[in-house]
């Protein structure tokens, strides 16, 4: 039976696939990506499949997965801390557990974050304040442009909230959409060497673990607090729970000028750049969109547990799941005239 994008994605929708490309090696990737651009044929190169929403008309072109599960130390002391580098197919999660074991640390709220090493620069993944821009060193890429192997450096990546350099080479204009021009072969971390973790910088993750922010704890006791507040929001897969059929958090956080008045109650952090952010799970539910809201006879709605995620109740098609985040989408604007933007790359389809 042919694969389905379905099959190969989180939110578990998405119809049928042309061509799967399973690669062993660095050459294979780059030997897949190169015969489909050069055939004009669209490229997903895919991980888990967790922050994707795929057409139910299916994908075209040709899917490349990274089959290799690679971590390798090149360095590791007291003073130079570990520097560690992992092929793009490796299990997010399993780097996080192999970091913890060893005593790397500033991962470890990163803990239980689905997919693939490969995609976690693509849009700088966060979670209970750490981002893997804190430790990434090096990506090295395949330049779909330029043709050949190159290492960008931290400096060159553009990291920012939930976006980088690779991520905004996607742009649906430039023609290498759904995947970015630069596919990712392999992430370079930098760690330091602690059994501590790095300081708790998240308010309801050093609440959990009974300590203040900026303090430090065991990095073994901060994955397993992430992993219960992410399991009581859903946001750890389980396929036997509906709320974790999902791409996480469907809209990013909006982050607005200065002087944008935000409704009253509304959060407002710093963003850094001089510009302020607030709560996409916030203005839904302000909205009138509570946990659990679904259209009527749709099998898509948010999850019961989390606002933010929108959820695949069993059999929802991609149109189900478009339609809610087109109702939800507008309801904040027309609420509040704030836009939300999709987190999760779109393939074959558009908000
Ligand atoms: C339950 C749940 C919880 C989540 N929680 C979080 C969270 O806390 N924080 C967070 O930031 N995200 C979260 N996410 C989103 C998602 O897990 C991350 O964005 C993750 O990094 C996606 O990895 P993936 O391998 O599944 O990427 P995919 O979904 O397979 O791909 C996503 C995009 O990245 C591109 N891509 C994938 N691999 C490569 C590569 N090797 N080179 C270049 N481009 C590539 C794809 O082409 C596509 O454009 C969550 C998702 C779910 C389902």
């Amino acid at each position: 039976m042919t694969a389905t994008l379905a099959d190969l994605t989180t939110l578990r929708v998405g119809g049928p696939l042309a061509t799967v490309v399973d690669a062993e090696s660095e050459a294979e990737i780059v030997d897949a990506v190169t015969t489909a651009d050069d055939a004009g044929e669209p490229v997903l190169v895919l991980g888990g499949g967790s922050n994707v929403l795929a057409a139910d008309s299916g994908f075209p072109g040709v899917v490349v997965r990274d089959a290799r599960r690679e971590v390798v130390v090149e360095s590791e002391d007291a003073c130079g801390g570990a520097a560690v580098w992992a092929s793009a197919g490796m299990p997010w999660d399993d780097v996080v557990v192999r970091a913890v074991a060893e005593g790397w640390t500033g991962i470890e709220a990163l803990s239980g974050i689905p997919g693939s090493t490969g995609a976690t620069p693509v849009q700088n993944v966060g979670a209970y304040g750490q981002e893997v821009g804190d430790v990434l060193a090096s990506v090295r890429t395949w330049d779909r442009q330029e043709r050949r192997v190159r290492t960008l450096a931290r400096a060159e990546l553009g990291l920012g909230y939930r976006t980088s350099a690779l991520k905004r080479s996607l742009g649906r204009d430039a023609g290498w959409y759904p995947t970015p021009r630069f596919v990712v072969l392999r992430v370079m971390f930098q760690m330091r060497l602690a059994s501590l973790s790095a300081p708790i910088q998240y308010a309801e993750l050093a609440r959990t673990l009974g300590v203040g922010v900026g303090d430090r704890v065991d990095s073994a006791e901060v994955r397993s607090a992430v992993l219960g507040l992410r399991r009581s929001k859903g946001m750890v897969l389980d396929a036997a729970d509906h709320d974790t059929w999902s791409a996480g958090s469907f809209f990013t956080n909006p982050v607005l000028p200065p002087d944008t008045p935000l409704p009253e109650g509304a959060p407002r952090f710093e963003s850094g750049d001089g510009r302020i952010k607030t709560s996409a799970a916030w203005l839904i539910q302000a909205a009138g969109f509570a946990k659990g809201f679904a259209l009527d006879g749709s099998s898509a709605s948010l999850s019961t547990k989390h606002a933010l995620a929108l959820t695949n109740r069993g059999g929802a098609t991609a149109a189900d799941l478009l339609a809610l985040a087109r109702v939800v989408r507008d309801g904040v604007r027309d609420s509040f005239g704030i836009a939300l933007e999709p987190e999760p790359v779109l393939v074959g389809l558009e908000l």
